[in-house]
């Protein structure tokens, strides 16, 4: 398969030989067509499939042949359940969208910067990525009109969908119009997705990739089990042991991926904390400098577990473990992808041990337990 049999135009097809994508993930010559012909989608497909582009291509494509929208009428509405997610889909829309005639206008709105900016911004969008809440806020303000919606694209649906969400998603499905395109796509098959794929998809294309499940063969995963307070040197001893030279370590809360991060940096190795309570331009700048590999260690919470590709990240460290097993696959899976292999290592303290067997029941597979007892790593 090529992208060229894929039908799309001359000018897309340089931008992905000049970014060296030289054939289409599986994801992509499915969608790609389907989306295309008008289709609905279900695509059940991970971070790293290639999803996003997936349907960043087709939609410009139809976008080319529709007349363009220069009120606040957005054609295109994508729903993200992260800042950090809107962000690197933006830029995949706006990569491609360069090379498209018609100066389709891409923006991408999210909580947690000033707002004004992005109502004024919102003049003459074609292509809108957004969170729910300040998707309302501006709606609210008529900063927005979400009535002439042609496509909307549901990014990490199973998020989006569960309770956390809901009260804002039923409210944003309310302003939109009844006939519409709807993609969505989601890293699991969950209940919630279940449901709203009956309610509201029309004769769906299904499109099922190797899940992160299936992609779990790709990380090779080891446990320590160590007391609490232990945990701390042992991370450090790791790092420096094994020269990582990139590692994203999870934490459980937004006071202990800071206290990590800072003892990390006393111990002289460059880590940032990752959390909701940072600014966003806090947040943006530690995504940048931990994409473009100048930032050795991020101490995250489940902030960004989801829809996050940083490529080539060799170590993911569970320092506390997900309280869901789900949780557990979306994080590890950050490692291991496109085709790069990678470790994950959880810490499991003595309390944690019958969770954690839990997680390795849910994930299909066992993983070995090493006593840190018996490793030397006092003095790190
Ligand atoms: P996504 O699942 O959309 O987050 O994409 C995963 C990663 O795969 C991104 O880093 C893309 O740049 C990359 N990618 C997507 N499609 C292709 C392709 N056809 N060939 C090579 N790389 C790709």
């Amino acid at each position: 398969m090529t992208f060229e049999s894929l039908g799309l135009s001359p000018a897309l097809l340089e931008v992905l030989s000049t970014i060296k994508y030289s054939e289409p993930y599986p994801v992509q010559s499915e969608v790609i067509p389907a989306v295309m012909n008008r289709k609905d989608i279900l695509g059940i497909a991970p971070t790293g499939s290639g999803k996003t582009a997936g349907y960043v291509l087709p939609l410009l494509m139809n976008l080319q042949e529709k007349k363009l929208s220069r009120n606040r009428h957005v054609q295109v509405l994508v729903l993200v359940p992260t800042r950090e997610l809107a962000i690197q889909v933006n830029d995949v829309f706006k990569l491609f969208g360069a090379a498209v005639p018609g100066k389709i206008k891409i923006l991408a709105v999210y909580g947690g910067v000033a707002v004004n900016p992005q109502m004024m911004a919102l003049q003459g969008v074609n292509i809108l990525i957004a969170t729910p809440g300040r998707l309302l806020e501006l709606e609210a303000s008529n900063a927005v009109k979400l009535s002439g919606i042609e496509t909307l694209v549901l990014d990490e649906a199973d998020k989006m969908l569960n309770l956390g969400f809901q009260e804002e998603m039923n409210r944003i499905f309310e302003l939109l119009p009844k006939k519409r395109q709807n993609l969505l796509f989601s890293a699991t098959l969950s209940d919630d997705v279940n449901n709203i794929n009956r309610v509201l998809l029309h004769d769906p294309v299904v499109v099922k990739i190797e899940n992160e499940k299936d992609n779990i063969d790709l990380i090779e995963q080891t446990a320590y089990l160590v007391p609490d307070e232990r945990k701390g040197p042992l991370l450090r001893y790791l790092i420096k042991q094994h020269s990582m030279k990139q590692v994203l370590v999870f934490a459980s809360s937004v006071y202990s991926s800071e206290k990590v991060a800072e003892k990390l940096r006393n111990s002289g190795v460059d880590a940032t904390a990752m959390h909701s309570k940072l600014s966003q331009k806090a947040r943006t700048d530690a995504m940048e400098r931990f994409r473009s590999g100048k930032l050795r260690v991020m101490v995250a919470t489940d902030l960004i577990s989801r829809g996050i590709d940083i490529k080539f990240l060799p170590y993911v460290i569970n320092y506390e473990l997900p309280r869901s097993p789900k949780d557990y696959i979306h994080r590890i899976g950050r490692t291991g992808r496109a085709e790069s292999p990678g470790e994950a290592i959880s810490f499991v303290s003595p309390v944690d041990e019958h969770h954690f067997r839990v997680i390795q029941k849910k994930m299909g597979k066992w993983v070995t337990l090493i006593d840190s007892k018996n490793i030397e790593f006092r003095g790190f």
